[in-house]
């Protein structure tokens, strides 16, 4: 896609005319964000440290409003907010952010990584090959414990069951029935194998292997096509490579519209593998419209202190991307994880509830991020159906990532052209 080459002032304030609502023509001054909010927005830090966790990712603890304590606040959107009501008390008309007068957006996500917790036994064998993926570090050790993990990963499948065709019923099946019977739509980011540079850490189902659907078998990509059927979303989950390896992203995007005859617009990174570097220029090239991978691993928060979408800019290169980020806010894993939040029903609610809240409050976009194969589980299902009831409740705009960004895009040309 065309990127558009901008200073990093004009960007900001492309961005904030947009945040705002203000038309291009109009000649009322545009806001400046004040910089300690410009540097978070841009992801500064991310350039300037070259550090990352040990799947490749900036997790929370790295950032400098983990250390000054705001970051579970949406400084940014509180601000716009903020100049939104001075310009209208002023007396300035503005185009409001929301379809139907609808105060904030509600947007709901799921990264397939599991069709079902059962696995064929095809998948279990790519699994076990997998596993031996070599480490690109590490001496003797590092080798040994590769050759342990197949028999680690055939013993994992016995456990949770080897099938024919695995049940998407608790999974799946249970979180697109939640959603249709609450009238929501969301998106589903399905991975496909990669062709090449496999990693351990990859997801290892097929588009054509078969699960069980609504009570029948199916292949995985007509599921895939129920879904859309049913008005859902369905994005790429790009496998754990494809962040920084380039050509992975585009292969898999074509594979799967090859196979499914939908245009895949939507994307998210398998284990939230980004790169601000390098992963948002690949996206944008592969043809993706919008990601969603702006987010933690092992927090709730807002890594770029917004929760509202933007074109995403290259500060390398000064240049704006076509790609549109909707970051996300809020992921069931850190929620119950022992080594993360580990919160229990009741305060997952607290904390879920408040988040919605405050980006309510503000008019942002409360996007989360629920694994389907967690829904299996009665907590992650009870926070979820109380995320969306919460939600709509608030009087939010419930939408995938998918409607986001064609809003998104279809009110900027409208600003354009007013
Ligand atoms: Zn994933």
């Amino acid at each position: 896609m065309a990127s558009e080459r901008v200073d990093r002032r004009e960007y900001l304030e492309k961005t904030v005319r947009l945040w705002l609502g203000l038309p291009d023509r109009s000649d009322v001054e545009v806001p400046r964000l004040p910089e300690p909010l410009a540097r978070r927005f841009l992801r500064e830090e991310e350039y300037e440290h070259s550090y990352r966790d040990q799947w490749g990712c900036w997790e929370f603890g790295f950032s400098e409003s983990f250390r000054d304590g705001t970051l579970v606040s949406p400084e940014i959107d509180r601000w716009a907010a903020e100049e939104r009501r001075r310009l209208e008390g002023a007396g300035i008309s503005l185009t409001p952010l929301w379809p139907d007068g609808k105060a904030f957006a509600l947007c709901l996500t799921h990264d397939v990584d599991l069709v079902s917790t059962s696995s064929t036994p095809r998948q279990v064998l790519r699994s076990m090959q997998n596993s031996l993926e070599r480490p690109r570090h590490g001496g003797l050790s590092q080798q040994l414990l590769r050759l342990a993990r197949p028999p680690v990963r055939l013993a994992r499948a016995a456990r949770t069951g080897i099938s024919l065709a695995p049940s998407a019923t608790p999974t799946l099946e249970r979180c697109v029935a939640m959603e249709l019977e609450a009238g929501v739509t969301a998106s589903y980011f399905f991975t496909v194998l990669p062709d090449r540079h496999v990693s351990r850490y990859d997801c290892l189902y097929g588009l054509n292997d078969p699960c069980t659907f609504r009570g029948e078998r199916h292949r995985i990509v007509d599921v895939i096509r129920q879904l859309s059927d049913d008005g859902f979303d369905v994005g790429l989950h790009g496998s754990y490579h494809s962040a920084l390896e380039p050509g992975l992203l585009a292969t898999q995007k074509a594979t799967l519209e090859r196979a499914t005859g939908l245009e895949i617009k939507t994307t998210r990174q398998h284990f939230l593998h980004w790169d601000i570097r390098t992963t948002p220029r690949l996206q944008d090239e592969a043809g993706l419209a919008a990601d969603s991978t702006l987010g933690f691993n092992r927090s709730i928060g807002f890594r770029a202190g917004t929760s509202l979408p933007f074109h995403h800019f290259d500060l390398e290169s000064n240049s704006m991307l076509q790609l549109i980020e909707v970051p996300l806010i809020i992921q069931d894993g850190p929620i119950f994880n022992p080594v993360a939040l580990e919160l229990d029903v009741e305060l997952a609610l607290e904390l879920v509830h408040h988040l919605i809240d405050v980006i309510a409050d503000a008019g942002g976009v409360a996007t989360l991020s629920f694994h389907p194969n967690n829904l299996e589980h009665d907590d992650f299902a009870t926070v979820y159906r109380s995320a969306i009831e919460y939600g709509l409740k608030r009087g939010g705009w419930a939408a995938s990532v998918g409607t986001i960004q064609s809003w998104w895009r279809e009110r900027a040309e409208k600003l354009a052209a007013a």
